[in-house]
C-alpha cells in the first residue's frame, strides 16, 4: 500500500511504498518523522488512517476531479459542430462515443482512499476493503475541514512574532 501525505511542518508531499511494513516515515525535504500506527490495519486491510489514527476516511476515484467534465464538455462541442451542419448520426455517434469513454474511465481508474482529518491519501492492495469506506461526505468533510482551520489558528498565535512581549 502507498501512502502520500502533506508534511505538516513543510508541505512537502511525500510518497512511501509499503507504507504497512515500515515504522515511521521521514519527511524528504525537512527530515521529520512520524510514527505509522500498526492498529490501523486488519485481517481485510486499513481500517483507519496509519497517520493520524482517523477512522473517518473516504474513497474517491483516483483522477483529475476536472477530466471526466471535460471529456463531456468536448464530446458536447464537437457534436454541436456536427448538429450544426445537419449531420444528426454523427452527432449522436460523439455523444455516445464521449459517455462511453467517461464510464469506461470511470469503471477502469481505480479508487484512493482519503483522510477525513489529515488528508493522506492511500493507494493499492488493502487500502480499500470491500464495503467499508464509502464516498466523501459534506458534512464529515466539512467538520475537519474546519477543525484543521482552527489548528492553523492555533499554530498562527503561538509563532513568535505575534507573542506579547513580556
Ligand atoms: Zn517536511
Ligand atoms: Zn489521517
Amino acid at each position: 500500500m502507498e501512502l502520500t501525505y502533506d508534511c505538516p511542518d513543510c508541505r512537502t508531499v511525500n510518497d512511501v511504498r509499503s507504507v504497512e511494513s515500515v515504522p515511521e516515515v521521514r519527511c524528504r525535504s525537512c527530515g521529520a518523522e512520524h510514527a505509522i500506527r500498526r492498529e490501523a490495519w486488519d485481517d481485510q486491510g486499513l481500517r483507519a488512517c496509519p497517520w493520524c489514527a482517523t477512522e473517518d476516511l473516504y474513497v474517491q476515484k483516483d483522477f483529475p476531479q476536472g477530466l471526466g467534465l471535460f471529456i463531456v464538455v468536448v464530446g458536447f462541442a464537437v457534436a454541436t459542430v456536427f448538429w450544426y451542419y445537419e449531420n444528426p448520426i454523427p452527432t449522436y455517434l460523439v455523444l455516445l462515443a464521449s459517455a462511453l469513454i467517461d464510464m469506461v474511465l470511470y469503471y477502469r481508474v481505480p479508487n484512493v482512499t482519503i483522510c477525513y482529518r489529515c488528508l493522506s491519501q492511500f493507494r493499492g492492495p488493502g487500502s480499500n476493503p470491500p464495503g467499508r469506506f464509502v464516498h466523501f461526505d459534506l458534512a464529515v468533510g466539512e467538520r475537519y475541514r474546519q477543525e484543521r482551520i482552527r489548528i492553523e489558528q492555533l499554530r498562527e498565535s503561538q509563532t513568535p512574532t505575534n507573542s506579547p512581549p513580556l
